[in-house]
C-alpha cells in the first residue's frame, strides 16, 4: 500500500491546548498534548476515515484501543482515544480525506495514461479517462478561541481546560481520578 504524507494542521489555543468533545455528554473541554501525541491523534483520525486502515486497526489494534481509555472530565464516562473529536474536527478531517481521494483519482485517472504506458512492451493499450477532475474543497477549521479555565491534574502531571462555570466533580482525562472542583472547594471553606 502506498503512503501519502501531508500536513494536517489543527488549531491550538494560545496555551497550546487542543479542543475535545465527550461522545456521551457532548460537552467540550481541552487537553494539553505533547506534539507527538497530537500527530498520533491526527493520524488515527485520518485512518478512521480510510476504510482499509480502519479494518486493519480493528484486526490488529483492538486490544490496544480497548486498553487506552480516556475519561470525560465532566460525566466521567470512558472511551478510546479516537472518540473525542468535535463535530468541527470530524468535518475538517472528512474534507481532508476527500481531498486525498480526489488527488489520487485526479492524478491517476483524469490525465491521459498514454504517457505511463509508452515505455511498456507492445500489446499494451493506452486508456484515456474522460472523467472530469474532482474538485478539491479547502479544508477549513475555525481558529481556537481562548475560552475555558485551566485545571491541574497532579495525578498525571497534566493539564486540561474545562468550562468556566463548571462546579461539579472533575475527572482526570488521562486516568479518571475524580477531583472536587477547586472553586467549589474554596466556596466550602
Ligand atoms: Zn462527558
Ligand atoms: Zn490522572
Amino acid at each position: 500500500m502506498s503512503e501519502i504524507r501531508m500536513n494536517l494542521p489543527f488549531h491550538l489555543d494560545d496555551d497550546r491546548f487542543f479542543r475535545r468533545e465527550c461522545p456521551f455528554c457532548r460537552k467540550e473541554f481541552k487537553v494539553l498534548l505533547e506534539k507527538e501525541e497530537l500527530t498520533d491523534l491526527a493520524q488515527k483520525g485520518i485512518d478512521s476515515f480510510m476504510i482499509e486502515a480502519k479494518e486493519e486497526a480493528i484486526d490488529l489494534n483492538e486490544s490496544e484501543l480497548l486498553g487506552a481509555e480516556f475519561t470525560c472530565p465532566y460525566c466521567g464516562q470512558q472511551a478510546p482515544s479516537d472518540s473525542w473529536w468535535t463535530k468541527e474536527q470530524l468535518a475538517y478531517m472528512s474534507i481532508v480525506v476527500k481531498n486525498i481521494m480526489a488527488k489520487i483519482v485526479n492524478e491517476n485517472f483524469t490525465r491521459p495514461l498514454k504517457r505511463t504506458f509508452r515505455r511498456l512492451s507492445s500489446g499494451m493499450v493506452s486508456i484515456r479517462f474522460e472523467g472530469k477532475e474532482i474538485e478539491q474543497q479547502e479544508p477549513w477549521i475555525s481558529h481556537e478561541v481562548d475560552d475555558m479555565e485551566i485545571f491541574d491534574l497532579p495525578c498525571c502531571k497534566r493539564k486540561i481546560k474545562i468550562e468556566d462555570n463548571w462546579v461539579d466533580v472533575v475527572y482526570c482525562f488521562f486516568c479518571g481520578f475524580p477531583y472536587k472542583h477547586k472553586n467549589r472547594e474554596t466556596n466550602d471553606i
